[in-house]
């Protein structure tokens, strides 16, 4: 069942240790197909080297296991929350890489300050507010994915014009039209992530690009009129 999402799921999961976005288990990629309703995701707590495309998980949008011997992902619910407020994404990324856990933490939006952001991403990249008592005592994984798409909302962006978000006091979580797209954006949100912290430090009071810019190079890549690459 979902063998070919299975294997793209697997590869998606293993490329985050590859490009250094991970240690041990801390991390998570899922893909889904809308067709059917259904997602695949890593399962809870095994270790990257140990994963075989067999071992991904299968969970329907209603948070049921369809398939597979072992737990999915404890992020879980925070995925299908993501993919039921975001009819038009089909994969999505979790991690704990430095930069942009750096972020998260000290509760700092990534501003745009050049054209690697603008490449990927609309704007300011935005940080959670800080989850309730309550919300985190009750459905914290399910909340944290309905705090996202509150954050996403009201920046008065769509999901694909600001691909990630930092999870204020967590991490980072991106996502795209396929698992492949999520771990591609967490890759790059990484690196931004790290060029605005270096940014500041070099300069605390460099400003943001101006906004022709950022026009210019996110919708030369996004968009009904976007020309870059091949046709
Ligand atoms: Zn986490």
């Amino acid at each position: 069942m979902l063998e070919k999402l299975k294997k793209e799921v697997y590869d998606a999961n293993m490329a985050l240790p590859k490009l250094g976005l991970v240690l041990f288990t801390w991390g998570n990629v899922s893909g889904v197909d809308r067709e059917r309703g259904l997602f695949v995701i890593k399962p809870s707590g095994v270790a990257y080297d140990e994963l075989s495309p067999e071992m991904m998980v299968v969970v329907g949008l209603d948070g049921k296991v369809i398939k597979g011997e072992l737990n999915p992902s404890s992020d879980t619910p925070s995925h299908i929350a993501l993919y039921n407020g975001f009819p038009e994404i089909s994969g999505v990324a979790h991690t704990h890489s430095t930069y942009a856990t750096s972020c998260a933490q000290a509760g700092v939006p990534v501003l745009p300050m050049g054209t690697t952001h603008a490449d990927y991403f609309y704007g300011e990249i935005p940080v959670t507010r800080d989850l309730t008592a309550d919300e985190i005592n009750t459905e914290y994984e399910l909340n944290t994915g309905l705090c996202i798409i509150e954050t996403i909302n009201n920046s008065g962006l769509t999901a694909k014009e600001m691909p990630s978000v930092f999870v204020k006091n967590h991490g980072p979580f991106t996502w795209g039209k396929n698992a492949s797209e999520a771990v591609h954006n967490a890759a790059v949100l990484e690196e931004t992530a790290k060029m605005f912290i270096m940014t500041k430090l070099i300069n605390p009071g460099a400003s943001n690009m101006p906004m022709e810019l950022l026009n210019r190079h996110f919708f030369r890549k996004h968009g009904a009129n976007a020309t870059y690459g091949q046709k």
